[in-house]
């Protein structure tokens, strides 16, 4: 997973993933819309900027879903580490430590 994950990275910061505007540019489609709002479909557009996707929580739900996977990584690491959502500064919280030894 990780050399997908990479990939997908490099891909989106050299603007090479398969948005509609760049399959448009590559004479893969003809239409460069996004079919959510109907604006132009970029990389950027996509990740950060349709208004309808921000409107109905998709980044939000996409955000939570990163934050778990990466909390079922974490959680699972020789089960030395106890994730917790809300701590103090400092990783403290109701006088237990964020972290175990
Ligand atoms: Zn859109």
């Amino acid at each position: 997973m990780v050399p997908l994950r990479i990939s997908f990275f490099n891909r989106s910061v050299y603007d090479l993933l398969p948005s509609n505007a760049n399959l448009v540019r590559w004479g893969k489609k003809e239409d460069p819309s996004c079919p959510l709002c109907q604006d132009r479909q970029t990389t950027e557009h996509v990740l950060s900027s349709c208004k309808v996707a921000l409107s109905q929580g998709r980044y939000t739900w996409r955000h939570n879903r990163v934050l778990q996977e990466l909390a079922s990584v974490i959680s699972t690491a020789e089960g030395k580490i106890h994730l917790s959502v809300f701590t103090t500064e400092g990783g403290v919280e109701n006088g237990k430590q964020g972290r175990s030894q």
